[in-house]
């Protein structure tokens, strides 16, 4: 039985989807105005190990991932760069695109952008405000009236007059509340504004993942996930205004990743100690990062450190290693290390006691290689990447590895390398320039010969 830590109800509970076979997931995306740093990586990942294991259960899963593209950050950063807000976000949208795949996480069935849904939020506000649940302030802005909502603070675990003493909450004198959050902001001169009853403005930014959810994935859906920062007050103000509109449950599960951390400090934009994806790669394989970021469960906190990582390139050499001139052939069935890696990943996802039992695999693969047993040894070592697969590691093949120290990941190099020939034979030399770019990131250097062919090392 495959069970989840739900945030909601601080316990494991078997996932129990609401049509059977079938999990919808929505996980909360970026906001894009600069690069994604590693503590992205890590919360996306980790996401990006459930779906894939979910798969591997035989789970139809249906993942949603949005794109914050309009926020006061984003206007913030646009005025400072003198670029409008939708030159800024495409440019980071299409880097986020460039860093996520570097890392080998599965794209989204659906990226929706806040953007295209200001219709939907405006229908929720709508909605909201009929309902008695929203008020327009004596400002104009339109704001939820969290005292309205009964289960306020159901998911954060705090009651309202908790929340307030605690929380760092705006005293705002347009609100009726501290608490009370706003879903549609008038606009300021010169800002992106778009029309409303309520006069120009924007929504704010709790309202486009309950829109976007609901018209995805229905009212109600199996699974809502992001970082732990998420869950007071966006999580929170999510199932505020979605339950309130349709008075019914929001999302089952309330799945929340622990930080990665630099220096006990949470990694973040703001704090100014990010380390990019695109940097972190440029020194680590994309493999070694998929690594370090399973060895640990995903709702622990992570530290950072160039030591982990060191140990992370170590533990998949071992791995490699044992799989080196190994001719793979069909994976086993039904193997007491397949029970007991389903087991560790039924207990919530527990990748790091998964990990251990693919070192048990290795050691028997070791084992039977030394006793001269290639046939059985081949077999788990297909089962070995079969497992690995599910943690995005260990699906190069092992010469690639080694004759790349476990740099680059070979086949994603060519394929760049083809793109970039194509964009040259188009004469799209920006395309080629920013390709080049790419690879540089990942510290593969090309060289275009006179021949006319390109070839590339590792530096
Ligand atoms: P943002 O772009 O800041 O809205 O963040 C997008 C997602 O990344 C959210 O789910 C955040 O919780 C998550 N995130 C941001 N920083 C970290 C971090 N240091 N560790 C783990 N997750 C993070
Ligand atoms: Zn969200």
């Amino acid at each position: 039985m495959l069970t989840i830590f739900n945030t909601l109800t601080r316990e494991k509970e078997a996932l129990k989807p609401i049509i059977a076979g079938k999990v919808k997931i929505y996980i909360c995306g970026v906001t894009v105005y600069d690069h994604c740093h590693l503590g992205h990586a890590r919360t996306y990942s980790a996401m990006d190990n459930v779906i894939r294991y979910l798969r591997y259960r035989h789970y139809d899963v249906i993942t949603v991932r949005n794109i914050t593209d309009i926020d006061d950050k984003i206007i913030k950063r646009s005025l400072e760069n003198q670029e409008t807000t939708t030159a800024l976000t495409e440019r980071f949208t299409k880097a986020m695109h460039d860093d996520f795949d570097a890392l080998g996480l599965l794209e989204p069935e659906v990226e929706p952008r806040a953007t295209q849904y200001i219709p939907h939020m405006k229908a929720l506000m709508e909605r909201l405000i009929n309902q008695g649940f929203a008020y327009v302030g004596s400002s104009g802005d339109v704001y939820f009236d969290v005292r309205k909502f009964p289960h306020y603070g159901c998911l954060s675990h705090h009651d309202i007059d908790q929340l307030e003493s605690g929380a760092r909450v705006d005293v705002v004198e347009a609100k009726k509340d501290p608490l009370d959050f706003v879903l549609w902001k008038l606009a300021k001169p010169g800002e992106p504004a778009w029309e409303s009853p309520w006069g120009e403005g924007r929504p704010g930014w709790h309202s486009e993942c309950s829109a976007m959810a609901m018209d995805l994935l229905g009212e109600t859906f199996d699974i809502h996930a992001g970082g732990r920062d998420l869950i007071f007050p966006h999580h929170e103000n999510e199932i505020a205004q979605s339950m309130a509109a349709t008075n019914k449950p929001f999302a089952h599960l309330w799945m929340h990743t622990g930080f990665l951390q630099v220096d006990k400090e949470k990694m973040s934009k703001s704090l100014g100690n990010f380390i990019t994806i695109r940097d972190a790669l440029s020194q680590h394989a994309p493999e070694v990062l998929r690594y370090f970021f399973a060895a640990s469960h995903y709702r622990s906190p992570l530290i950072y450190t160039d030591e982990v990582l060191s140990q992370a390139k170590q533990s998949l050499t071992r791995f490699y290693t044992a799989l080196r001139g190994l001719n793979l052939g069909a994976v086993p069935q039904h193997t007491a290390f397949e029970a007991d890696f389903i087991k560790a990943m039924d207990d919530d996802f527990n990748s790091p006691v998964a990990l251990s039992v693919l070192f048990d695999v290795t050691h028997e693969i070791w084992r039977l290689r030394e006793a001269g047993s290639v046939d059985e040894a081949a077999g788990l070592g297909a089962l070995l990447k079969h497992l690995g697969g599910l943690f995005g590691i260990l699906q190069q093949d092992p010469e690639f590895y080694f004759q790349a120290s476990g740099q680059v990941d070979v086949a994603k190099v060519e394929a760049l390398i083809a793109e970039r020939q194509q964009a040259r034979l188009n004469k799209n030399w920006a395309e080629a320039d920013r390709i080049r770019a790419v690879l540089l990131a990942m510290n593969v250097e090309l060289d275009d010969t006179a021949g006319g062919k390109t070839i590339w090392k590792v530096n």
